[in-house]
């Protein structure tokens, strides 16, 4: 018999077919009249299928009334036009169990249960009406990443995931290594890298953008999409260990061109986002968090708001709310005044451009005022900042003064610097955090319950 998804057979189109519909059984109830009902669900779409099993199939009083939450089934039978909420149903032929689940210990019963709980089970929680809408929305998502960056001509690169070189400056990697922690060569004065597997301290990275620019500079614009890894103690409901981010780079691009990009992104990822699941947007929208199409539509209506860093702070410095941490020229916002900023102040996405160099990395381009760099942070209402770019700095001497600045040793970054040698050129790029923006699509108040098994201090079960 021909296999079909619960999605096909949901449409009106399929009533009249023999098919043969394979998932796991959400409910079962008998009725008087002798036949049950078992909803079925494979994953495919947020709905079940309803399947009504007649009471003279071989095995009704052995196994189909035995059926519970979780069991696997592959029903063979007719699809026809429901007189319930549904158009369709599906009459069985024969109920094959193909996997059996106790109802003593399946933990996911009616009942509903916590995100906090539903971690805990992280193996099963797919099985969850909404964290099946997460799957399939994140799926949504990174399809939209590749469709757009493929149909406006830039090219895919694969980064890598080890690397030697500390993009961010910020101290907070994961070290990769094959020595034996417990018997260190050399240990006394410091420990001998050249026993080490790649000869040197390695780790993993936290961003491709390094390496990303050494292709935008020779094939104009690029991407890279992966995972990246931050060794930051933030227990908090936007920060991961592991998360996924993409990168694009392009050369003979300034920060104009780079917001503008990040804003064609960010309205292309949501608009497919509706477009694609309507029904899992609907489930987000009126059980997860009231506003979440109400943000979308901030996204998809008019142009987000440009303010520079120092309007932002005059903004911010003017507003009667009460922030817990004290801000001033020079310091770096905190989450509660980009989501003043956002939700408050502008009530949309909101692009702050031109930072204090003090608090940016040293590859951002210093700007004419000597005093800020040509950087850019995308802030959406709910989630905060999603994006983090900049133009970088192409010329040679000033990044080399930048990067004495910092402390950071020329000889470690000399393919870097090269770029800046030979055939330099304005280039600039920007990540997203592919976690954060399903939050912001979903409506899901916390980042570990937006990537199938979180990454977080202290937490590395599945
Ligand atoms: P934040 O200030 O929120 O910690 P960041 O400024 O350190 O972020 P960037 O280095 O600019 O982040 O990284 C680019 C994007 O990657 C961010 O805008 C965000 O969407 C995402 N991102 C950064 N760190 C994390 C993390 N630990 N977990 C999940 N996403 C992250
Ligand atoms: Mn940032």
């Amino acid at each position: 018999m021909q296999k079909a998804t619960v999605t096909a057979v949901r449409s009106a189109e399929m009533i009249g077919e023999q098919v043969c519909v394979q998932g796991w059984v959400r409910t079962r109830r008998d009725s008087k009249g002798g036949f049950s009902f078992i909803e079925v669900n494979d994953g495919t779409c947020m709905g079940n299928i309803q399947v009504i099993a007649d009471a003279d199939l071989a095995n009704y009083e052995s196994e189909i009334t035995k059926l519970t939450a979780g069991c696997s089934v592959s029903i063979d039978g007719e699809v026809k036009q429901s007189g319930g909420k549904q158009p369709t149903e599906i009459h069985a032929q024969s109920v094959n169990v193909v996997g059996w689940s106790d109802p003593e210990t399946f933990p996911l019963q009616k009942k509903r249960h916590s995100f906090e709980k539903l971690r805990e089970w992280a193996h099963l929680r797919p099985r969850t009406n909404t964290f099946g809408a997460v799957a399939r929305v994140r799926n949504s998502i990174c399809l939209s990443i590749h469709d757009f960056f493929q149909e406006d001509g830039f090219l895919y690169v694969h980064t890598p995931i080890i690397t030697a070189s500390d993009c961010e400056g910020a101290g907070e990697m994961f070290r990769v290594t094959t020595l034996e922690l417990e018997k260190l060569p050399g240990a006394k004065g410091g420990i001998d890298y050249s026993f080490d597997f790649f000869d040197r301290p390695s780790y993993l990275t936290v961003s491709g953008q390094l390496e990303a620019e050494i292709y935008a500079t020779a094939l104009g614009k690029v991407y890279t999409f992966g995972p990246t890894f931050r060794a930051e103690n933030s227990n908090t409901s936007r920060h991961l260990a592991e998360f996924w981010m993409v990168e694009p780079e392009m050369a003979f691009c300034d920060l104009q061109d780079n917001m503008d990009l990040a804003e064609r992104l960010l309205k292309r990822i949501v608009s497919d986002a509706l477009q694609r699941c309507p029904e899992d947007m609907d489930f987000f929208d009126q059980r997860i968090d009231k506003t979440v199409k109400e943000t979308i539509d901030q996204v998809l209506d008019g142009e987000f708001v440009r303010l520079s860093y120092t309007e932002a702070i005059a903004e911010l410095e003017k507003s009667d709310k009460e922030f817990e941490f004290p801000i001033s020229w020079g310091t770096d916002l905190q989450s509660e005044h980009e989501r003043y900023l956002t939700e408050d102040r502008f009530a949309g996405p909101v692009i702050l451009y031109d930072y204090p160099r003090t608090i940016k990395p040293f590859y951002m381009r210093v700007n004419d005022d000597e005093k800020t760099v040509a950087a850019m942070d995308v802030l959406v209402p709910r989630v905060g900042e999603i994006i983090g770019g900049s133009q970088r700095e192409e010329r040679l001497e000033v990044l080399e003064g930048r990067m004495a600045d910092q402390q950071l040793q020329s000889e470690d970054y000399w393919w870097y610097l090269d770029l800046r040698r030979y055939g330099t050129v304005p280039h600039s790029g920007f990540g997203l955090g592919l976690e954060r923006m399903v939050q912001f699509v979903t409506g899901m108040s916390n980042i570990r319950d937006v990537i199938p098994f979180p990454r977080t201090p202290g937490n590395a079960e599945f």
